[in-house]
């Protein structure tokens, strides 16, 4: 498409009371910065694309820094000259999150002008747009998580991943078999460190909380111990996802020339799109990675661009939990229930976003 209009909204979003984003790395999170970018063209089409700001835990960007680089995306952006050239410029200029929102606004508006769902434009045929997911346990009091685990299967919730790695090794070993035995053998567990460990520790580590019965551990050692990825890229007590690790197109192609042949957790805020998400899927899958396609705690617009990617890749995990719970969403039109998330519209990315219910921080039109 070729854009008339470009504006920039900033929204907080805000999870139910009781559902707190508190993780090893992150520290209590109290709600989530959003950027929107809404892209329309002369006919009044229309795409939208999110970028959740607040995640320098993640990406070493503030939410000043983010913002300042999507103001420059608006106004410097060769929005004229259509997606495939805006698509390239931003390659070169812009920030991850940034090339990300950029993508998904385009997309979602290029899907909707052909008739169809963001996913098609990789190679999906059409069909339901519903894809399982986690749900996540975030660090808090221990019969809170309880509580929370119980909630999350009796809607119908079968995989749960759970934030460890701020308490002992012991107590959070405790914490597992406690866990397990509340939910019973069939639910999914996970766990994620978020880089809490040494390396020296990992092996005895995973030995003792294999007996909770793990599909996997994600980013146990930290996201730069390149020697940790070697050492343990043929196997561990429990497998390992990489998260943190994986935090670029370029780092992806590092883990596969590592020899890594455990899992990766990709996500668009990292790599900078759903066409990034979905070209290093592929990578990763051809040299024998398993994949997991997931994302941030985030709106509902950037939820949606996660599960086009997981049903463009089709990966075995997917974490697609973040739109779950926000009680003043600016997008509207995803479901979960019954262990999944649903989308219910067909065309572009398949929700509605509501630019009256964020701040309007720049705008570029073109007559
Ligand atoms: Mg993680």
């Amino acid at each position: 498409m070729t854009p008339t209009s470009v504006r920039l909204f900033q929204a907080e979003l805000h999870y139910r009371p009781g559902l707190l984003v508190h993780t090893a790395v992150s520290g209590p999170v109290a709600f989530l910065t959003s950027l929107y970018l809404v892209v329309e063209d002369a006919d009044g089409l229309r795409g939208v694309g999110e970028a959740r700001s607040n995640i320098a835990y993640v990406n070493g960007l503030s939410p000043d820094e983010v913002a300042a680089a999507a103001t420059r995306a608006v106004a410097g952006l060769p929005w004229p000259d259509g997606t495939p050239a805006v698509l390239a410029a931003a390659d070169r200029d812009a920030p991850a999150p940034v090339r990300a929102m950029v993508e998904a606004a385009l997309h979602d508006a290029d899907a909707r002008q052909a008739g169809c769902g963001v996913c098609e434009l990789f190679g999906v045929a059409g069909g339901a747009r519903r894809y399982h997911t986690n749900q996540s346990l975030f660090h808090g009091p221990a019969d809170a998580m309880i509580e929370a685990a119980r909630g999350y299967v009796a809607r119908g919730f079968r995989r749960l991943k759970v934030r460890l790695g701020i308490a002992d090794r012991t107590a959070d070993r405790d914490f597992l078999m406690r866990l397990r035995d509340s939910v019973g053998p069939d639910v999914e567990l996970a766990v994620d460190l978020n880089g809490a460990w040494a390396a020296g520790d990992v092996e005895a580590g995973l030995s003792a909380f294999a007996a909770a019965g793990l599909a996997y551990v994600e980013q146990p050692f930290a996201p730069d111990d390149w020697p940790a990825v070697a050492a343990f890229a043929h196997g561990t007590p429990v497998p390992v996802m990489l998260d943190e690790t994986v935090s670029s197109p370029a780092a992806v192609d590092r883990v596969v020339a590592a020899g890594w042949r455990q899992m990766a957790h990709l996500k668009i805020v990292k790599l900078g799109g759903i066409d990034r998400v979905v070209a290093c899927g592929q990578r990763l899958r051809a040299a024998g990675i398993g994949v997991m396609v997931g994302q941030m705690n985030e709106g509902g617009v950037a939820t949606a661009a996660a599960v086009h990617a997981a049903l463009a890749l089709e990966p075995a995990h997917a974490e697609l939990y973040g739109a779950d719970g926000l009680v003043d969403d600016p997008a509207s039109g995803l479901t979960y229930d019954t262990g999944t998330v649903r989308i219910d519209g067909a065309a572009g990315l398949g929700v509605a976003f509501d630019g009256a219910r964020c701040r309007r921080t720049a705008e570029w039109t073109h007559d």
